[in-house]
């Protein structure tokens, strides 16, 4: 018998107001897992007047005591941390090892970053000469709609909840329809922690329907969003007339660029890893390799040699590499796109077909010969699909890395430190890695240019999101 999960209002699991439930699947397996409501605006608006009726409280509770509650919370994650992984793994097809090693220390980061953040938060005076001092109040928002992915579940909610909470504010947090099982238990332990009753309210359901009513609430002060490029146009075109805050973290097409006189090893070691991890199920995924000339087959074969002994199957078993994809629409889409490449003239250097066995698994795949403007070096993906596309020169990569209607991240390989710097500064990407790829430090700013996304989390770019800046002018 499939578990039913329930919405988290008020402290307490509640049933979806409609009666409807929606069928959640092990992508590796194909079985029904588990029930999750198919919630409407009812349900939201339930959450919401629970997050309102909190606010005025949780706000005022000092920030040495929210900072202990969310310390709490991080421990209680971290004790689950092998149940954790384990239900991320057989919700979205991931690799067991990964959510291990990824996805749940990193929510346990994220709790603790924000939770010691906030001890450590200072603001502006601005004196005016003799006249006036001018000081900065930072105040929460209210109620913020927090709308989440399926790729990293619980590491991008916990990524919004935690500052969210943390400035004091209360929270509806909508997790992806795909993904509903960390976020449920989640809910669980926030009560283990002693997180007060509609501090975190978690509303299952689809998009277009949950999500869309707290897009559109008008109780609702703000709306953080990461998900699709074309999902965050609609999220905008709701919450904007409203007048809520926003932040957008959409998708990628980043470039891979590595030069010649790369140390070579790293650097297919690292795209190995950047290419496939995750079935390259990660927005910051390098999908468009660029290759200086000179070192271009040479990288193709050991990159395609490395990519072939990479093993697809089992996520739960510790020698897999690469496991199920999410969904079998999105197996399709990623099938379709191989097959488009070929259309369009490519060659598949490695992989290039879905694995036959029960699930939705796509072989790691390599493909040459394309040229930029292609579909395939065009759209987000968002599987273990890659292109590698010579280079003759610096201005060269730079215009290919720069060629898409995307701007996430960027990844640059090569041992001459001024041209680092000198690519680094005209990519357009929030995020450029040099001879490295998704190391990540929690105080940096965050997120996209162009249609990547609009606004920057991390550190007290989070917190500055999540509170209104008040000025208070007191004359001399
Ligand atoms: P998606 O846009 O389909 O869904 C994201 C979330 O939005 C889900 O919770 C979904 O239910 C909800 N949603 C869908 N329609 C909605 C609507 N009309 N109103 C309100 N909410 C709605 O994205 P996905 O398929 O879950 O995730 C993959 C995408 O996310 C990729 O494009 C990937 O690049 C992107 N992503 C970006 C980042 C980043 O930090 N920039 C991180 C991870 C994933």
């Amino acid at each position: 018998m499939a578990q039913q999960i329930l919405n988290f209002i008020d402290g307490m699991f509640r049933e979806p107001r409609d009666g409807i439930w929606i069928d959640d699947v092990n992508p590796a397996t194909e079985e029904v897992i588990a029930g999750i409501p198919d919630s409407d605006s009812a349900d939201i608006d339930d959450a919401v007047l629970a997050a309102k009726r909190a606010f005025p409280a949780w706000a005022a509770t000092p920030a040495a005591e929210r900072s202990r509650l969310l310390l709490r919370l991080a421990d209680a994650i971290e004790k689950n941390l092998d149940e954790l992984a384990r239900l991320e793994s057989i919700d979205s097809g991931k690799t067991l090892s990964l959510a291990r090693r990824l996805d749940i220390p990193r929510a346990v980061a994220n709790f603790r970053f924000f939770a010691t953040a906030i001890l450590h938060d200072a603001s502006e005076a601005h004196v005016t000469d003799n006249a006036a001092l001018n000081y900065t109040l930072r105040q929460p928002l209210g109620v913020v709609g927090l709308i989440s992915p399926w790729n990293l579940p619980l590491y991008l909610l916990s990524w919004k909840i935690a500052p969210a909470i943390a400035a004091g504010n209360t929270c509806v947090a909508k997790p992806s329809e795909l993904t509903p099982l960390t976020a449920n238990r989640l809910a669980e332990l926030s009560l283990e922690a002693g997180i007060p009753p509609g501090v975190i309210n978690i509303v299952h359901g689809l998009g277009a329907k949950a999500g869309r009513a707290l897009t559109r609430h008008d109780d609702v002060a703000a709306i953080s969003f990461t998900g699709g490029t074309v999902t965050g146009a609609g999220v905008a075109a709701n919450a904007a007339p409203r007048f809520k805050k926003l932040s957008l973290e959409l998708g990628g097409k980043n470039p891979n660029i590595i030069f010649a006189d790369a140390d070579l090893d790293d650097a297919i070691a690292t795209s190995v890893r950047s290419s496939f991890w995750n079935q390259g199920e990660i927005c910051l995924c390098g999908s468009r390799i660029f290759v200086e000339r000179s070192i271009h087959d040479t990288f193709v074969e050991r990159f395609g040699a490395a990519a072939r002994t990479l093993r697809v199957g089992d996520p739960l078993d510790d020698l897999t590499d690469l496991g199920a994809l999410i969904s079998a629409e999105h197996l399709q889409k990623v099938t379709r796109y191989i097959e488009l490449a070929k259309e369009e003239g490519g060659a598949v250097v490695a992989g290039g077909r879905q694995v036959d066995r029960k699930g939705f698994f796509v072989e790691p795949t390599i493909i040459t010969g394309l040229g930029t403007g292609c579909r395939v070096l065009q759209e987000e993906i968002f599987g273990p699909v890659v292109t590698v596309t010579p280079f003759d020169d610096e201005a060269e990569a730079i215009r290919f890395a720069n060629s898409t209607r995307y701007g996430l991240s960027a990844t640059i390989w090569t041992r001459d430190l001024q041209r680092a710097h000198r690519v680094a500064a005209v990519i357009d990407s929030g995020t450029v890695w040099i001879n490295c790829w998704l190391l990540r430090d929690l105080r940096v700013p965050f997120g996209g240019m162009k249609e990547s996304g609009v606004g920057r989390e991390g550190g007290f770019e989070s917190l500055r999101f999540f509170t209104e800046a008040k000025n208070v002018c007191v004359r001399l």
